[in-house]
């Protein structure tokens, strides 16, 4: 069966045909143009229409990478379907290393966006008119807030049956069933009926080599599940169990001053297990800050300062925690601790 053209934005592009688009997006003060750069793979077998974005938040460049890497993927050659990577949706917070745009919104609070609103209604409509709508299926990746750091996990609506797929096919550990915020690109996407995923690893402005093979090896996989890339002929590596946590909260720090931190992430704990000492960096006591609850630790403040409030330590809670527990040990095992990969080249 021949497919169609793909129409996007004002741009045709036929079937088999693989290209990087510049969509014209916005200025900078310098009146210079900004555009939004999509790679477009538009094969000539039919199938789902796939869009995996990142740096919504403009500081959150872990997915980049993970986009960096999918495109040169010799595999891609065999794909059915569509796939849309959009490494930066956010182009004014990257350049800035910000995970705002310039009047200080959160682009991710846009949504679904108006052509006549403020920059980032403007940005929200173009990605909701030029690419959602063209969308069969959505992931959005993301990273922890600046100084502080998620063990790899996806988010969506586990009650949807298409999201619950992918979130399984993706084999991250842990599966977080988090409510969609007004405004989102997922909550955009939802609207639509389109299902969405968003994979959480790793912390705003590094490189987390953990999370981006586990980032890259999952999208890999949701395309398989999605029929979009042929069944692995080799040896699978172990699959993952991902385990849903059943509710997850924050300590948040009981003083002012340094933090001495005793956990890992990723770490199973007890209820009234010290996670860190509080203390002046003049001396006297220190403080413990204990866990509330057994758990697992899901994501950590990198920064050993703090103000009385701030969110130190984000506990998730699991009706089997030894299921939980197991499943974030073998994807360490898996992603942690490996050799750092060759320099990645496209192929010539
Ligand atoms: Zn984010």
């Amino acid at each position: 069966m021949s497919r169609l053209p793909l129409k996007l934005a004002g741009e045709v592009i036929n079937p088999g045909e693989t290209r990087l688009l510049s969509i014209p997006a916005a200025r900078l003060y310098t009146d210079t143009p900004i555009d939004l750069p999509v790679e477009v793979i538009h094969s000539r077998k039919p199938g789902p229409v796939l869009l995996v974005c990142a740096a919504i938040h403009g500081d959150e460049i872990n997915g980049i990478e993970i986009c960096r890497r999918i495109v040169g993927k010799r595999l891609l050659r065999r794909l059915s379907g569509t796939l849309l990577i959009v490494p930066i949706v956010n182009m004014f917070g990257f350049i800035q290393q910000s995970r705002y745009l310039p009047d200080r919104r959160d682009l991710n609070r846009c949504f679904p966006g108006s052509p006549r609103g403020p920059l980032g209604s403007r940005l929200a409509n173009l990605i909701h008119t030029e690419l959602l709508s063209h969308c069969t299926h959505v992931i959005d990746l993301h990273t922890g807030a600046i100084h502080r750091k998620n063990l790899s996990q996806i988010r969506g609506d586990l009650d949807d049956p298409a999201a619950l797929g992918m979130a399984e096919a993706f084999g991250a550990p842990i599966f977080m069933d988090a409510k969609v915020r007004d405004g989102s690109l997922r909550a955009a996407a939802t609207e639509l009926g389109i299902p969405v995923i968003l994979y959480e690893a790793g912390e705003a402005l590094r490189f987390d080599e953990p999370a981006i093979k586990a980032g890259v090896r999952g999208i890999m996989s949701v395309m398989r599940h999605l029929g979009m890339l042929p069944a692995r002929t080799d040896q699978p590596p172990r699959k993952l169990v991902p385990v849903k946590a059943s509710r997850s909260y924050w300590l948040r720090a009981e003083r002012d001053g340094i933090v001495i931190s005793k956990i890992k992430l990723g770490q199973r704990v007890k209820e009234g297990q010290v996670l860190a000492y509080l203390a002046s960096p003049f001396g006297g006591p220190e403080k413990p800050l204990k866990s509330r609850s057994d758990g697992i630790v899901i994501a950590a403040s990198q920064i050993p300062l703090v103000n009385e409030g701030e969110a130190l330590f984000h506990i998730a809670e699991f009706t089997t925690l030894r299921k939980a527990s197991d499943s974030v040990e073998a994807f360490q095992e898996q992603f942690d601790d490996q050799p750092e990969p060759e320099a990645f080249t496209q192929p010539l």
